[in-house]
């Protein structure tokens, strides 16, 4: 199918950019395209107007420090994955981004536009949620940050406003005893998730857990993010049980609210998340314990 007929502008610089943005009426950011264009081309969106970003070299850049990873938004899925010390410094970035789509689509899509998109169905949006990443935005009239809780607030939907542009995600490093797992299952490789978890656990003294959280794909409306150190914390390997993890995954289903579509049941759903939050939580503890060695 074709999209309806649209104007097209591909600024050079972020100033233009805010302007054109902000006089334009009914248009939309273009950054990667792998959401946007097909939604236009299934007439399921329409715009007057597409903006597209990827003419403007500052949003393009990669700055790895001890204190976390910060990238632009036209950085792709791809970029991020091939860096050479964003894995060092932040390893769920790259955990997860293994899980979004396949190698194509990851060459052309942003990680910045799969999170504003807000998909509770991406494993980013829910990953930015988990490390308490900070989202740049921009226009005319300033300049703001974003954490998840401000920026998602409900299904495909954010905080932006019309005019506002995302410009850098800053995502901190991962503390020192800390570990980090993500999994999912999909009904082929490069789907988006039935069921995605992410982990991170911090360990104390004698490889003890002093915290686990763990960050949840398509099981609810807004990537959630669910504490679980009220049921884990102070165990160590041993007390890593069937049993505590179970509970683990019992109390991640009180926050989440799985669904039935096309690909799976509820009830399939939601015993993915007991199963993952388990496997998951494992593979995280021995992460941090490797980590701390
Ligand atoms: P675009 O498509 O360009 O934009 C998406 C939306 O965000 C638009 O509304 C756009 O206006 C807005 N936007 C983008 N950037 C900005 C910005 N800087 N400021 C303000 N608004 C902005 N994703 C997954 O997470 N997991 C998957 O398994 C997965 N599988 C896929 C499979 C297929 C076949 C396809 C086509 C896509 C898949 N995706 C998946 C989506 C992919 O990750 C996209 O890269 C991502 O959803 C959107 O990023 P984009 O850069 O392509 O954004």
């Amino acid at each position: 199918m074709k999209p309806a007929p649209f104007g097209y502008r591909r600024p050079g610089s972020l100033t233009e950019a805010l302007s054109a943005y902000a006089d334009a009426s009914d248009a939309k950011i273009l950054a990667g395209g792998q959401s946007l264009i097909p939604l236009l081309s299934m007439r399921l969106a329409n715009v007057a107007e597409l903006i597209d970003i990827n003419g403007i070299e500052e949003l393009s850049r990669i700055t790895v420090s001890g204190e976390g990873v910060r990238f632009g938004a036209t950085v792709r899925h791809s970029d991020l994955l091939s860096h050479p010390q964003v894995a060092a410094v932040q390893p769920m970035i790259s955990a997860a981004l293994q899980h979004v789509a396949h190698a194509t689509i990851r060459n052309r899509g942003t990680t910045v536009g799969s999170i504003v998109h807000a998909d509770a169905s991406g494993e980013m949006p829910t990953v930015f949620a988990l490390l308490d990443g900070r989202l740049t935005v921009q226009s005319v009239r300033g300049t703001r940050e974003l954490s998840a809780d401000e920026l998602f607030i409900g299904p495909l939907e954010t905080s932006l406003a019309p005019d506002e542009i995302a410009t850098e995600i800053f995502v901190p490093a991962l503390p020192a005893r800390h570990g980090v797992a993500f999994d999912e299952i999909a009904r082929r490789h490069g789907d988006y998730a039935l069921v995605g978890v992410g982990v991170v656990v911090g360990l104390g003294p004698d490889e003890r857990i002093t915290s686990v959280r763990a960050g949840y794909v398509s099981v609810s409306e807004v990537p959630t993010v669910v504490d679980l150190t009220e049921v884990l914390g102070d165990r160590t390997s041993d007390g890593l049980t069937d049993e505590a993890l179970r509970a683990a995954g019992e109390l991640a289903l009180t926050h989440l609210e799985p669904e039935a579509d096309i690909h799976a049941t509820a009830h399939y759903r939601a015993q993915l998340v007991r199963v993952l939050t388990g496997r998951v939580v494992r593979a995280a503890y021995d992460d941090a314990v490797a980590r701390s060695n």
